[in-house]
């Protein structure tokens, strides 16, 4: 691809994924015009306009051209925490915000052209959002929800209650009827995209969090109703049974988890049109890479939601729920830039999707998160988004190509190719980690007569 000139698109010749079920076509060229996809179609049926030099040909054999990523389930401001309390009260909330725009690169180049925040801490995503979509920085295009609605019997609600909610949590506690719908329409005057509500606690923060709802059906009515007034997007964080019922009986347009739905909480999200993204990346990478379900406690009750999932999510969507891939990238085993096409893996192997099928929901499917551009992303089509993935190689035949960057050619987004150099490696910070600053417990060893750290 030459250099330093500006050419008015790109014709790439290869073979050609749009996003949908559909196979691939085989000897295809897709045309690019400025950010927007002019053409796609049969290379032998590539129409005269397109054959001029203005557009620079790049012949692609054996590559796959098809739509960036789109990850259902990011949080670009959560800094790859560890836990509750480095997400809540350590790093003050400038410095999260210029680490987000350095993660968001990663993630763009990790292939992924559009993402969901799904809770963010202070309105640190809203402004990664237009910071990118300003030009200032590299990343992908981002619709975002803001602090996720929470009752007592919510995630985010995680600390001692003799102290105050704190600023940094990726939540916010809402008491009565009315707090909810002032804080809808804050969130909204604040830019949000989407309503988050924490529907039901977390097996990473409780081991009891696989019963229950945090709120009832009337207040989850009464979201719904609210965001969809005000044009939002309603999604909702529901491990548990009653909580997926509730929510999409209510009508939230997003379920995440669901890992405990049962055939009523189906039935609902079918008559309702809700869309499910389980995002089971997190569980399983701890469990993989921390000795299996029986090592640790934790792990056995990650397991025990693992299988609920892998046992009903298909379930669902054999009946017709749509399911979307989203990876939960933000927390410490999720890094940005490293897992973005993992639940697709995940849709296959354990769910029996075939690799189309996840293909299909991790790119035009996931676009139905996105209100702000839904309909120019996803697709391999005239009209949309040049936002494209040169693959080496063919992800409908192996779905786990599309977690190895230095398998792509390219990335597209808007028709221009993405800077692949990655970010030079950089320092943390003190104040970005709890402030432990003893090791552990001493016990005198009266032989020896020193201590010995005993924890
Ligand atoms: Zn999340």
């Amino acid at each position: 691809m030459p250099e330093n000139t500006v050419p008015r698109g790109y014709r790439l010749q290869g073979r050609v994924l749009d996003g949908t079920v559909s196979a691939a076509r085989e000897r295809a060229t897709v045309v690019t015009e400025g950010d927007t996809i002019a053409w796609v179609g049969d290379t032998f049926a590539l129409p005269a306009e397109f054959q001029s030099h203005a557009y620079t040909l790049v012949d692609l054999p054996g590559r796959t051209i098809m739509p960036g990523l789109v990850d259902g389930h990011t949080h670009i401001s959560f800094g790859e925490a560890r836990s509750e309390e480095e997400l809540a009260l350590y790093t003050p909330v400038e410095f999260r915000a210029l680490k987000a725009v350095w993660n968001a690169k990663k993630v763009l180049q990790a292939g992924v052209t559009s993402a969901f925040d799904a809770a963010t801490t202070y309105n640190v995503a809203q402004s990664v959002r237009d910071a990118i979509d300003s030009g200032m920085f590299e990343g992908p295009r981002f619709a975002v929800s803001g602090r996720q609605l929470t009752s007592h019997q919510g995630l985010e609600d995680s600390f001692p209650s003799e102290m105050q909610f704190p600023p940094g949590q990726a939540g916010v506690l809402v008491k009565s009827r009315d707090e909810i719908v002032e804080q809808i329409r804050l969130q909204v005057k604040d830019g949000v995209d989407a309503i988050k509500v924490s529907g039901s606690n977390d097996s990473l923060v409780s081991s009891d969090a696989i019963d229950g709802s945090a709120f009832t059906f009337d207040e989850y009515r009464l979201i719904a109703d609210e965001s969809h007034r005000l044009g939002r997007l309603c999604t909702v964080h529901a491990r548990t049974r009653d909580a997926v019922r509730d929510a999409a009986k209510a009508g939230f347009d997003v379920i995440f988890h669901a890992s405990f739905i049962d055939d009523e909480g189906i039935a609902w999200c079918l008559r309702n049109g809700c869309v499910i993204v389980p995002t089971l990346p997190l569980l399983v990478n701890v469990i993989e890479a921390t000795g299996g379900p029986g090592a640790t406690p934790m792990n056995a009750v990650f397991q025990t939601e693992v299988d609920a999932a892998m046992r009903n999510l298909p379930r669902a969507y054999r009946a017709g729920v749509p399911l979307v891939q989203g990876s939960e990238s933000g927390w410490s085993p999720i890094p940005y830039g490293h897992w973005h096409a993992r639940e697709m893996e995940i849709f296959v192997r354990h769910f029996g999707l075939s690799p189309l099928e996840a293909i299909h929901a991790g790119t035009l499917g996931a676009a139905r998160l996105f209100k702000r551009f839904g309909d120019r992303i996803g697709k391999v089509e005239a009209g949309r988004f040049a936002d494209l993935l040169v693959v080496n190689g063919a992800p409908d035949r192996d779905v786990t190509l599309l977690q190895k960057p230095q398998h792509f050619d390219f990335i597209f987004k808007g028709g221009r190719p993405v800077d692949r150099t990655p970010p030079a490696p950089r320092r943390q910070m003190g104040f970005e980690r709890h402030k432990m600053f003893l090791n552990g417990v001493y016990r005198y060893d009266a032989d020896r007569g020193v201590g010995q750290l005993v924890r």
